[in-house]
C-alpha cells in the first residue's frame, strides 16, 4: 500500500503521513527539496508516476496567510502555481500511468471560498458554486486543474476544507501566544461564520477517502458545528483558560494582508458537511471547543 502525498511536508501533510504510516501504508513525499522518501515535482514531471500507488494526494500550497508576505502580484502568482499547477501535474502523471502503477483515487485539497460568505444561508456540496473574488476562483480553478477524466477509472475526491485546527500549524499556531497572554478574540464583532475541521478529522477522512470505494467527488472538510468566528474565540480561549475579549479590528486585519486575502478571516459562509456524513464518515471532534482542547493540551501541560 502506497501513499503519494503533493506538499506532505507541511502542517496537514505531516500529520497525514504519520497517520498512513502508522496505519501500514509506504508514505512517498512530492517536495520542492529532495530527500530520503522524496521525490521532487520535476521529477514527477519528468518520469511520472514510477511505483504502484494506492492512492495519490495534493496538500499543496504557498501559505496565503502568511503575514511576512506582502500581498504582491508575485506573490499571489506563487499562491495560484503552488495549487494549480501541481494538481494539474498530478493529473497529468495519472493520466500516463500505466494500468499496473495507476492509483486507484486522487485526493485534492482546496478551500471553502467557492461558497460566497453569507451570514445565514447553509451550504452543501450540493450547492451551485461561481466566481465572485479572487479567493473563490483560485479555489474553483485549482478544483477544475485537479479534475482525472472519469474514463480513467480513478475516483476524485475533492476535499473543501474549513480552517484546519491543529497545534503545529495554522490558525492555532498563529492565535496560540495572543491567546496566551490573554489578548486574543474574534476578529471584527465575530459574526462571521468560520468553518472549521480538526486536523485529526481531516487525515481521517483522506485514509477513509483512500480505503472506502464508495467516496467519491465533492466533499466539505468541515466540522458539522457551525460556529462563528466569536464562537471560535470563546471555545480556544476557554480551553486555554483565558479570556478572549479583544476583537481584532477590521482594518487592522485588511492592512496587514490586504482586503484580497483578510476575507479568509473577516468573512465566511455556513458550510454543512452533508456529501461526507452520506459517505459514512464519523468525526472524533465534531464539537469546537473538545477540537481547540485536544490541541492546547500540549501548550498547557
Ligand atoms: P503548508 O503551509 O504547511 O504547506 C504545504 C506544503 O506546500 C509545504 O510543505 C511545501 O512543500 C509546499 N509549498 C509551499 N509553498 C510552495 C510553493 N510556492 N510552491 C510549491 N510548493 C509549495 O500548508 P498546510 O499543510 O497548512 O495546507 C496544505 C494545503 O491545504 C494548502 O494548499 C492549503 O491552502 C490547504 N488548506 C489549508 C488549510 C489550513 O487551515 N491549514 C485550510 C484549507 C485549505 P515543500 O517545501 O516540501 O515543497
Amino acid at each position: 500500500k502506497r501513499v503519494l502525498i503533493g506538499g506532505g511536508t507541511g502542517f496537514i501533510g505531516t500529520r497525514l503521513s504519520n497517520l498512513l504510516k502508522d496505519s501500514g501504508y509506504t508514505v512517498t513525499i512530492i517536495s520542492r527539496m529532495p530527500g530520503l522518501g522524496r521525490v521532487t515535482w520535476h521529477e514527477v514531471e519528468k518520469h511520472g508516476i514510477k511505483e504502484p500507488t494506492t492512492a495519490i494526494v495534493n496538500l499543496c500550497g504557498q501559505n496565503v496567510l502568511d503575514p511576512t508576505r506582502r500581498w504582491t502580484p508575485g506573490f499571489k502568482q506563487n499562491v495560484w502555481n503552488s495549487r494549480i499547477n501541481t494538481s494539474a501535474s498530478l493529473v497529468r502523471a495519472i493520466s500516463h500511468a500505466s494500468p499496473e502503477l495507476k492509483p486507484e483515487v486522487f485526493i485534492n485539497i482546496s478551500g471553502v471560498s467557492n461558497y460566497k460568505p453569507d451570514n445565514k444561508k447553509v451550504y452543501t456540496e450540493y450547492d451551485e458554486c461561481k466566481k465572485y473574488d479572487y479567493m473563490s476562483e483560485l479555489c474553483i480553478e485549482w478544483e477544475k486543474a485537479a479534475t482525472i477524466d472519469k474514463s480513467l477509472g480513478v475516483r476524485n475526491v475533492k476535499l473543501r476544507t474549513g480552517v484546519v485546527l491543529g497545534r503545529e500549524g495554522g490558525m492555532i499556531k498563529s492565535l496560540y501566544l495572543p491567546f496566551f497572554f490573554g489578548a486574543g478574540g474574534p476578529v471584527c464583532e465575530g459574526n462571521q461564520p468560520l468553518p472549521w475541521i480538526h486536523i485529526d478529522d481531516l487525515c481521517e477522512l483522506i485514509m477513509f477517502s483512500i480505503e472506502n470505494k464508495n467516496v467519491d467527488g465533492v466533499l466539505n472538510a468541515v466540522a458539522p458545528d457551525i460556529i462563528t468566528n466569536k464562537d471560535f474565540a470563546k471555545a480556544f480561549g476557554r480551553a486555554l483558560w483565558r479570556p478572549a475579549l479583544i476583537p481584532l479590528p477590521e482594518f487592522v486585519v485588511n492592512f496587514m494582508f490586504s482586503q484580497e486575502r483578510a476575507v479568509l478571516l473577516t468573512t465566511g459562509a455556513k458550510i454543512e458537511p452533508k456529501r461526507t456524513i452520506e459517505t459514512g464518515f464519523k468525526y472524533q471532534y465534531p464539537k469546537i471547543y473538545d477540537a481547540c482542547r485536544s490541541e492546547s493540551k500540549l501548550f498547557l501541560f
